[in-house]
């Protein structure tokens, strides 16, 4: 065990015991109001920083899915026995939980996904955000009255599935449980949460926060283990109505055919090889800035991360040039030191996966002008899974550097002649998650913008993104829709409910006068 690699043991350690957990295999899950043990397998985290062992916990197994579901049902009911203003109320109280603990909330993200400390504290605040948001429409959620071409009244309500399934990644822990917790519970749900495997310990803090300010005991649980154990004993649980998965499509997809299987609905955020098209009448810094922005931040592993710059063949020289420049300027560095902007990968899987990618991708004619390797000048100790700001030239669109997801600091350029070529590259993707375009023409920023086909477009802008508004994929990329309204409305079913108002009623057989 090396000197960072101890270090962190301890601080992991003593941010756990913070929040009465511990930092050994015994409370990993959140299961109706208390910390308690996994009864499965051994799961070993390894330290992204240093690669060596960190901790170990054990896999949560099905019978503690069925025991959290079992407690989300019963909360459930609770919770839509209370008033909607009340639901309200409690939820923004929930937020208080968190007061106080949002330095040590964002230094146990830091050390786990091996994310900067700036851009974990950035996260934390994303919490709240997304808990004021949806804590404002519980008493929102009016329902319609609809003019029936009849003597009825007719009016829809927004009725909560009960209890819903979520399942998360590791790229954004804390942003996609918080992301996905506060508008089922909004709609009226009970949640049971799985968290990655990679990633287990801030979701369940997060849960136990909440449940101190204010959220009823049980109503949100969080069980921790491996995908085709815990994962699934949690898809395929019979009192599941929905279930919600943030992750790659790989996995998206098997956990749709559970859905299919089971005829339970569910939600699709899947990955992403989001295309940034730069016309040469772009203010090529801004373009530049944005584009380094759009692939690096959090090591490129975001789903929307801008892997593929398209660059109008005029411009393409200077902006790869001046891009291999500041990527390497970046600072790369241990996540938790304050002047970090660039980490680790999170893991040992995904930086194999890259580095063969940017191998493959060389050995089929692509150049690096940047990157590629493991950057110089970290501790020796900082033996963990570190990578280069990479920029790749000389790639075709058939190569698979540029067809699939990298979900690492890998951006393949390439350039175009003319808005119709922009259009056909970007569009050239079996995923559509989100695309960006920068030009100083306004109608033709609009007029791109409308024909990609892409859940989220941005114009001489990258990366923003706020909880008010909708977000999700075309294609691979996923289905429905997160954030805002439509993010709220996931988490409900629609009920019609018919009122005869006549004076007598008559109920025709078939389609008859009563029946439009
Ligand atoms: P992953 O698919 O490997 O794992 C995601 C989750 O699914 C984990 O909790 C895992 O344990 C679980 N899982 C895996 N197999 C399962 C099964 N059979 N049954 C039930 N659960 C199962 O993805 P990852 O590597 O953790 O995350 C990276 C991917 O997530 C990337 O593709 C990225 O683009 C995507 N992502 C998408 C969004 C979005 O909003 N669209 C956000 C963040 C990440």
């Amino acid at each position: 065990m090396n000197r960072l690699n101890r270090l962190a043991r301890e601080r992991l350690s003593g941010l756990l015991d913070g929040f009465g957990l511990q930092a050994d295999i015994t409370l990993s899950n959140w299961i109706d109001g208390a910390a308690c043990p996994g009864e499965g397998g051994t799961i070993d985290l390894l330290d992204p920083t240093t690669g060596e062992a960190l901790v170990d916990y054990r896999d949560a197994g099905p019978s503690l899915v069925e025991r959290a579901v079992v407690a989300a049902t019963r909360a459930q009911a609770e919770w839509m026995a209370l008033t909607a203003s009340e639901r309200g109320r409690r939820m923004n109280a929930a937020v208080h939980g968190l007061e106080g603990h949002e330095e040590t909330l964002a230094q146990l993200e830091c050390l786990v996904a091996g994310k900067p400390i700036r851009d974990c504290r950035g996260e934390v605040g994303k919490v709240r955000e997304m808990f004021e948001y949806y804590a404002g429409w519980c008493d929102k959620q009016h329902g319609e009255v609809i003019p029936v071409p009849t003597t009825h009244l007719n009016y829809v309500r927004h009725v909560p599935y009960g209890v819903v399934g979520q399942i998360t990644p590791w790229n954004a822990p804390m942003f996609t449980c918080a992301w996905q917790l506060a508008p089922a519970i909004a709609a009226g749900n009970g949640v049971v949460l799985k968290p990655s495997e990679l990633t287990p310990f801030t979701s369940v803090v997060i849960a136990k926060l909440l449940e101190r300010g204010g959220l009823p005991q049980g109503l949100v649980n969080i069980v921790n283990g491996l995908g085709p154990s815990t994962g699934a004993a949690l898809t395929g649980h019979d009192s599941i109505a929905k279930l919600v998965f943030v992750g790659s499509p790989q996995s998206g997809r098997l956990i749709a055919e559970v859905g299919a299987r089971r005829l339970v609905p569910s939600v699709l955020e899947l990955g992403g090889k989001s295309a940034n098209i730069v016309f040469a009448d772009a203010r090529l810094g801004d373009a530049v800035a944005g584009a380094q922005a759009a692939i690096f931040a959090a090591a490129g592993q975001s789903c929307v991360a801008g892997s593929r710059l398209l660059v109008q063949r005029e411009a393409f020289a200077e902006v790869t040039e001046r891009l291999a420049r500041a990527a390497a300027d970046i600072e790369i560095g241990l996540p938790g030191d304050e002047t970090t902007r660039m980490g680790p990968l999170q893991n040992a899987r995904q930086y194999a996966h890259v580095a063969r990618m940017i191998d493959d991708a060389v050995a089929a004619g692509a150049r690096i002008i940047a990157g590629g390797s493991r950057p110089t000048g970290l501790p020796d100790e900082a033996q963990g899974y570190f990578l280069s700001p990479t920029v790749l030239v000389d790639v075709t669109p058939d190569m698979e550097i540029t067809r699939e997801e990298v979900f690492g600091p890998v951006l393949v350029a390439l350039p175009f002649d003319d808005e119709e070529e922009a259009v056909r590259l970007a569009n050239a993707s079996r995923f559509g998650l989100a695309g960006a375009v920068w030009t100083q023409d306004p109608a033709r920023a609009h007029r791109v913008a409308g024909r990609l086909r892409a859940g989220t477009v941005w114009i001489n802008s990258y990366k923003a993104i706020s909880v008010m508004s909708p977000f999700g994929g075309f294609g691979d990329s996923g289905f429905g829709r997160s954030s805002g309204l439509d993010g709220l409305r996931e988490y409900t079913l629609p009920q019609s409910v018919w009122v005869e108002t006549a004076s007598e009623a008559s109920v025709a057989m078939g389609y008859g006068s009563g029946v439009g």
